[in-house]
């Protein structure tokens, strides 16, 4: 046993030896942290002044680059929203094209690069990522709750909205890493809300329940079918750009109406326009128990009512009820059939929302637990299942994106579709197009358009090393394994040569261990020039293979081969090297190309030179 003592009280306090794991909310607006309690109850922690256990999702940075992270953060976002942090889950996974929308909306800097790479956030030219961010939020709670309950915390659940996609998953998983959590699980927020409920608990219940979570910046349903304690989720719905903030733009953009206040204004005055947006949360909590709210920022007199709140937010909320059509739709089940619906997120707190969803599901939503603490609790409680002290329960969980890869005309191949449960994994077979072709290119997207450029790109690979065969001829496996937390690895396998050459790929904006490390170090350097030269250094991977293969195929093929053949492939090959120890990644892409083009007549030659002589000794023997 170890025994601390409680620096409060001079008592000792008398405290389990195993660590603690703990069960995070990771919100876009507010964040916490939940543990199981002596008596086996779910509780989260209390900070500050031992009554809140929000903690804002807010990071400031000072003038020195120290952090502060929470409530005290929060208090900077009008005084100085350059170096104040918000909504960094938004940004999570996400790349500066996924962002364009929305980007002029956060008061401080993403680096400007329209590009596929990675966003980070400039603060005194010091460039943060938003795992970096996200693992400052986390170590946050996780300090909190080890001062509060005296033991170190080292692992974690941590839940994400259910609509989020591989990427997104990944950033979180690395979030909690880079914040010293081992992350046990990655665990859809709607699957927690509802172990919360005390939902499957009794393993005799069976129902239908539709879990509908509206925060801060997400929203999402998930219909639930819960019977012998086993959680399945039967199909997910949502929106990663709904939610609470999107009402209090919506007062805002009213207020600016009526005022008269133009985009110009506002957007040279950041201060104003976080002033707004901070009366306009306030205005929203006023009108939903019922108040009229009158307020003041600058000059502006700010007025608004329930009736006027409710023709601005019924768009959304319909927005909303469409989502829950459609998840119902893909349960493949009645409304009738759903036997419970339970409110999750502060923006449920909404009275129109309630009163839609009543009309809509034909019954009166649960609310009677706190919606900003259930998911946290849920979280806790699937941590305790994790660590062996709940045996009953299983938990299922589905997709909610079909997971596929590029086909010929720029098609999508589903290879998971959405909603398939996971644990799940998938293979199909491809094969090539160009005869004696040696590489293929797979790129790997997530989404539910024909065309893959509609879809999110998760990453890309190449297979290399096929065998010269005839097109139509090799056959590639492509297998897909989505694991218990909705990550990704993808596999890629030419079966009819036997070779081995199997490729791994996570997510493309997924980092390994020694990236890890690396990041922090990093998180100076220039955004623009990391690019270029990953560019650079991947022309130079493949430039290199291609020399090494080049060689291979003069020494291998040496009878069949020309002499001025052979003269060119060395001359050619030269070039490549030259391009290569110079550096340059135009030049090195054009070498290679001359190369193959030259070389791909001669790999189809040698091949059926070596066909009709596999043939010839066939029939000698
Ligand atoms: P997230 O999960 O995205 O962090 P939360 O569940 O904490 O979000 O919900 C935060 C949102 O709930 C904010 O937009 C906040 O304005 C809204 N909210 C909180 N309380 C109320 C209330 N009483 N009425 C309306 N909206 C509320
Ligand atoms: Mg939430």
């Amino acid at each position: 046993m170890k025994v601390s003592i409680d620096m409060k009280s001079g008592k000792i306090a008398e405290t389990s030896t195993k660590d603690s794991i703990a069960g995070i909310d990771l919100g876009t607006t507010h964040s916490l942290i939940a543990y199981i309690d002596n008596q086996g109850q779910p509780q989260t922690v209390k900070t500050g002044d031992g009554k809140q256990s929000l903690t804002p999702s807010i990071i400031h940075f000072d003038e020195r680059g120290q952090l502060i992270v929470g409530e005290v953060a929060k208090q900077y976002l009008i005084s100085q929203p350059e170096r104040t942090i918000f909504s960094v889950k938004r940004l999570m996974g996400k790349s500066y094209n996924d962002i364009s929308e929305f980007r002029s909306s956060l008061g401080y800097e993403i680096i400007d690069n329209d590009n596929d790479s990675l966003v980070k956030i400039n603060v005194d030219n010091q460039f943060y990522s938003p795992i970096e961010l996200s693992a400052e939020i986390l170590k946050s709670l996780k300090i909190d709750a080890e001062k509060a309950l005296g033991t170190n915390i080292t692992k974690a659940v941590i839940t994400v909205p259910a609509y989020f996609n591989d990427a997104q998953r990944q950033a979180t998983r690395d979030a909690g890493k880079l914040a010293g959590l081992d992350v046990l699980r990655i665990v859809n927020e709607p699957t927690a809300a509802s172990l919360a409920y005390g939902i499957g608990i009794d393993r005799n219940q069976s129902m239908n329940i539709a879990v509908y979570d509206l925060g801060g910046g997400t929203f999402d349903i998930s219909i639930l079918h819960i019977e012998d304690g086993i959680f399945e989720v039967l199909s997910t719905h949502g929106d990663t750009f709904l939610g609470g903030d999107d009402f209090d733009r919506a007062i805002v953009q009213y207020w600016t109406r009526i005022l008269n206040l133009n985009d110009i204004k506002l957007q040279n005055d950041a201060a104003l326009g976080q002033s707004l947006r901070i009366a306009a949360e306030q205005a929203k909590k006023a009108v939903c128990s019922h108040n009229v709210y009158e307020g003041k920022v600058y000059d502006y007199l700010l007025k608004l009512d329930e009736s006027t709140f409710n023709e601005l937010a019924f768009s959304l909320v319909d927005k909303t009820i469409d989502s829950c059509k459609k998840a119902v739709q893909d349960a493949k089940l009645a409304i009738t059939d759903i036997n419970k619906v339970i409110l999750v997120g502060g923006s449920t707190r909404i009275p129109l929302v309630k009163e839609r969803l009543s009309q809509f599901f034909e019954q009166t939503p649960d609310d009677s637990m706190n919606p900003d603490e259930v998911v946290a609790l849920g979280a806790a409680i699937q941590a305790d299942i994790l660590a062996g002290n709940r045996k009953d329960i299983l938990l299922l969980d589905v997709t909610p994106l079909s997971l596929g890869i590029e086909t010929v005309g720029g098609l999508m191949d589903s290879i998971i579709t959405r909603n398939a449960k996971v644990p799940h994994r998938a293979a199909r077979q491809y094969t090539t197009s160009i005869d004696g072709q040696k590489n293929l290119r797979i790129s790997v997207f997530q989404g539910e358009r024909d065309l893959v450029a509609h879809n999110r790109k998760l990453g890309e690979f190449t297979l290399r090393n096929i065998p010269p065969m005839p097109a139509g001829i090799p056959k590639i496996e492509v297998q897909f394994l989505l694991d218990a937390d909705g990550i990704l690895t993808v596999k890629a396998k030419e079966l009819r040569s036997g070779t081995e050459t199997s490729v791994e790929i996570k997510s493309a904006y997924s980092i390994s261990e020694e990236e890890m490390a690396k990041m922090l170090l990093d998180s100076i350097r220039n955004a623009a020039s990391d690019v270029n030269q990953r560019a650079l250094l991947e022309a130079i991977n493949e430039a290199n293979n291609l020399v090494l293969s080049a060689d291979k195929f003069v020494v291998q093929n040496a009878s069949i081969l020309s002499k001025e053949e052979v003269e060119s492939i060395v001359s050619l090959n030269g070039s490549l090297k030259n391009a290569i120890k110079n550096q340059n990644k135009n030049d090195i892409e054009s070498a290679m190309q001359a190369l193959n083009v030259y070389t791909t007549p001669l790999a189809h030659k040698a091949l059926d030179q070596n066909i009709q002589h596999a043939l010839k000794s066939t029939t000698i023997s």
